[in-house]
Parts: C-alpha cells; sequence; structure tokens
C-alpha cells in the first residue's frame, strides 16, 4: 500500500510545473498567440487531467512531455474559446429548425444588424429635433403597413408577446380557450403554464376533437377577460373534428363587449399560396376576420430574427405597451435593425423570393434541387468511399416551426448507406457524427437505416464540397 504511494508520487514528480512548462519553448510559442492567463489556465487543467490519469495507474512518462503536453494545451484552449454557436449545414429537411436557429436572415438585415451592432444609432433618437425618440416606432409602422393592424408593439419572441398580452388584459380573471388548442410547442411553451404565468385562469372549453360556438358562448361571465385562439402548431387533429372559427369566435367575444385574441405561432405576411406553397393564416386574415389582438414570431415564417409581435386595436396595444414588463421584454437595437429590414423586403413583395431565404428555400424549384443532388453525389462517394453507398432519391422537406405540420414539399437527397446493409445500424450513426464532427458540421436526418441529406436548403456547395477531404470515418466508423 505505501509502497504503491510513493510510487504514485513519484510518476506524479516526473510532471513538470506549470511555471516550468510556461518557460519551455513549446509554450512560449503558445503564449505569443493566446497570452499567457489562457495558457497558464488551460496547463493547469491539463496538468490536474494528467494527475488523475497518473493515480489511475497511467504511466507518467508520456503524460509529461512537453510537446505533447503543449498540443494537449493547445487543444484545451481552443475548446474553451470556441464560440458558443458554431454554423452548420442544414440538411436536415427542415427549412426552419428551431435547434439550428431557425430562420437564416437576409443579406439586408445581417448588413443593417453589423451596422446597428458597429456603430451609434438613432435608436431612440429623434434626428430632427434632437429630442428622446421611441425606439420601436419605425417598425410598429411597418408591422401596420403590412398587416393592416392600427397598432403593434415588440418584444423579444413570440412567448413574450403572449406572456405580455394575457398579463395585461387578463390579470386575475379568465381566458376562453379550446380544449383542442392547449398547445406545447418544443422548448416548454405551454398555453396552460404561460397562462398561469401571466398571473390569468384559464377556462377550457369544448374537448379535444370538437368545439363549438355554443361552448365559447356558455362560458363567459363576470369574469371573463377574453377569448383566446391558438394555432394548432406542430400537430394537426383529423378526423370528426370541429373547431370555432377567428369570425365566430371574434363574434361572440364582441356581443359580450370582450377582445379576441389569436396566438398565430408562425404567421406568415404574405399568401404562400402565391408561391405554390399550402395556404399558412396571416396576421392581417385573423384581423380582418375580427380578431382584436394577433401575436406571432419574428423568427418562423418570416424569416427574420427573434422577436414576437402583437398587432391590432390601438387601445389594446396601446395597455400592452404600458405594463412595465414590456420593458423587460423589450426587443434589442440589433434585433430591430435586422427586423426592419426584414420587413422592408416584404414591402417589395416582387423580390420577395429571390431575396428572403426562408422563402428561396422553400419555394426552390425540384429541379435545381435534383441538380444539386447530380453535382453533389460524385464527391460525397469519393468521401465515403469504401464505405457507404451514395444515392439520389426522392424526399419530402418541412417547413419546421410548427407551420403547416402536415404539408411537406418534394425535394430531394443524397442517401448514404453504410455497407453492410440494413442492420448497420450503429454504421449511420458513426457515419452521421462524422459528418457532424466537420469543420462546419453537416446535420443530415436518418431514416430506413440510411443517413439522409436533403438538399433544399444546400445553397452553398462549393463550401459544401470544399470540406469533404476532411472527414474522418475512422472512429467506429464502417
Ligand atoms: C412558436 C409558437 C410560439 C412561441 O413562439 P416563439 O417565437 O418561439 O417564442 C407560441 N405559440 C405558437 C402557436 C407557436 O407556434
Amino acid at each position: 500500500m505505501d509502497d504503491a504511494r510513493t510510487d504514485a508520487r513519484r510518476r506524479f514528480d516526473l510532471l513538470p510545473s506549470v511555471d516550468v512548462l510556461l518557460r519551455s519553448a513549446p509554450f512560449q510559442t503558445l503564449v505569443s498567440e493566446n497570452g499567457a492567463t489562457a495558457v497558464r489556465d488551460a496547463a493547469r487543467d491539463v496538468l490536474t487531467d494528467a494527475r488523475a490519469r497518473i493515480a489511475g495507474g497511467a504511466l507518467a512518462e508520456p503524460l509529461s512531455d512537453p510537446q505533447a503536453l503543449a498540443r494537449a494545451v493547445e487543444t484545451r484552449i481552443a475548446e474553451r474559446l470556441a464560440p458558443a454557436v458554431r454554423s452548420v449545414f442544414n440538411l436536415t429537411g427542415t427549412v426552419i429548425h428551431t435547434n439550428l436557429g431557425r430562420a437564416p436572415l437576409a443579406a439586408e438585415a445581417i448588413r443593417e444588424m453589423a451596422a446597428a451592432a458597429a456603430e451609434p444609432s438613432d435608436l431612440e433618437y429623434d434626428l430632427e429635433t434632437g429630442r428622446r425618440g421611441d425606439r420601436d416606432a419605425r417598425v410598429e409602422a411597418q408591422v401596420c403597413r403590412l398587416t393592416g393592424a392600427e397598432a403593434a408593439t415588440l418584444v423579444n419572441n413570440n412567448a413574450a408577446a403572449v406572456l405580455l398580452v394575457l398579463n395585461t388584459l387578463a390579470q386575475d380573471r379568465e381566458v376562453i380557450v379550446s380544449r383542442g388548442e392547449l398547445v406545447e410547442i418544443g422548448g416548454a411553451f405551454r398555453i396552460p403554464d404561460v397562462m398561469a404565468r401571466a398571473g390569468a385562469r384559464l377556462r377550457e372549453v369544448g374537448t379535444t376533437n370538437r368545439t363549438h360556438p355554443r361552448d365559447y358562448a356558455g362560458a363567459i361571465g363576470d369574469q371573463t377577460a377574453l377569448l383566446m385562439k391558438v394555432h394548432a402548431s406542430n400537430y394537426a387533429v383529423t378526423g370528426f373534428t370541429a373547431a370555432v372559427s377567428e369570425a365566430d369566435v371574434a363574434r361572440i367575444a364582441h356581443e359580450a363587449g370582450l377582445p379576441a385574441v389569436c396566438d398565430l405561432g408562425s404567421g406568415t405576411l404574405v399568401d404562400l399560396e402565391r408561391y405554390g406553397l399550402p395556404h399558412e393564416p396571416t396576421p392581417g386574415e385573423s384581423l380582418a376576420a375580427g380578431m382584436d389582438l394577433v401575436t406571432f414570431s419574428g423568427d418562423k415564417l418570416l424569416g427574420g430574427p427573434q422577436a414576437g409581435i402583437v398587432a391590432g386595436r390601438a387601445d389594446l396595444v396601446d395597455r400592452i405597451r404600458r405594463n412595465p414588463m414590456k420593458r423587460a421584454l423589450r426587443l434589442d437595437k440589433i434585433i430591430l435593425a435586422g427586423l426592419s429590414a426584414t420587413l422592408r423586403l416584404y414591402e417589395r413583395p416582387e423580390f420577395l423570393a429571390e431575396k428572403l431565404p426562408v422563402l428561396r428555400m422553400l419555394t426552390v424549384p425540384e429541379a435545381e434541387i435534383a441538380g444539386r443532388a447530380e453535382r453533389l453525389a460524385g464527391p460525397v462517394r469519393t468521401a465515403v468511399a469504401g464505405a457507404a453507398e451514395v444515392d439520389i432519391v426522392a424526399c419530402r422537406s418541412q417547413i419546421g416551426s410548427g407551420a403547416l405540420p402536415v404539408d411537406l414539399l418534394p425535394s430531394r437527397a443524397l442517401a448514404l448507406t453504410p455497407h453492410g446493409g440494413r442492420k448497420a445500424g450503429g454504421k449511420v450513426e458513426a457515419l452521421a457524427r462524422a459528418f457532424r464532427r466537420l469543420p462546419r458540421p453537416v446535420a443530415g436526418r436518418i431514416a430506413g437505416g440510411a443517413l439522409l441529406f436533403d438538399l433544399r436548403c444546400l445553397e452553398d456547395e462549393a463550401a459544401f464540397v470544399a470540406q469533404l477531404g476532411a472527414l474522418d470515418l475512422s472512429d467506429g466508423a464502417p
């Protein structure tokens, strides 16, 4: 026992101290590149790990070589200094993928966001009078023009928009919602929970599959603050169903002197049918149907940065703006710049499908995607040679983020099937991992024993091909 301990002590002593390491040649290079602080911190970490491994029985010599330690420290520094958000290729086939950052932004939006980040701006400054201005005013005017709303207000995301509307208009009172619309969307947004946090009481009416006008009318009492509709975001109720239209809910609310509110979730500012896509409700339609307020996201179908938009009746929007919570949920200047630039694209709709990436990706002709598949099959085949077959297959892409959950767009994918056939389940996982470990990770989806790369969203083919040489299939791959 004592012998073993002395032995471990002796092996520990072979490890250099941090100060000695920092004076060695390989570390001097690291220090000149990263500064002494980061190198010292990383070196401490690496030495602590080495000691733990020696205590676990590892030999000290391989762990004490300054060159090897310098490489380990360099890797550690790179890990620590890696950006929190990395660019990936979204080849999952879901265009607006919440886990992959939703909408990629238009070039104009990115330019204006960079300018807003880099330079002082007239964010809350009236250039005519030299006095204080309102940060939201110009974007609100854009929203009004694009939706036909009397007024609008802007917050951090659509969840915040719903929270703020309910807290302002329904605190300590009841909100009537159909049981068929009590949705949970990804990331823990659940209507009943948001309602509770807003201080409102949920009054459920109808059943999961059927709700009738009389259900709403019968639930109205002196505690009722408003009637609410929630767009069935990421699921569809089919079969024996009945829902009450926005127009009917609005009429029932107004007969009782109450407002009607609609959480559209995605909401798009253009008629998607014009682009050959399935219909998705627009805020303008909801307001025209009689809804007093609508809420929707900035970074779903709208294709802008993360934001929540409340639009509708001026008197209600005014009360919402004056809620102190609004200040806590307000938009950042960079987001305002990006949202404004994105909305400006809608004010010139002739160029929208070309300039707004979300719409461009949703409307790219199938023949164009097929061309990408033809061009990329060869390079991908070379990259995975000996490990997997590569075929071009027909597939269907999804819009994502809750919009049009059951509508799928015809597309093309490269299907990478590991040699060894369909039972090679672990192999396809390893193949997917190898692509996720590329300098710009590639995210696909696994289906039927193959790794599918849906090419609908791959606009930069050259960048995709350029890094294929770095694919490393040695780690548990086929
Ligand atoms: C997406 C969605 C939300 C939440 O919107 P965020 O912008 O993600 O906060 C709320 N309600 C519905 C119906 C949605 O689809």
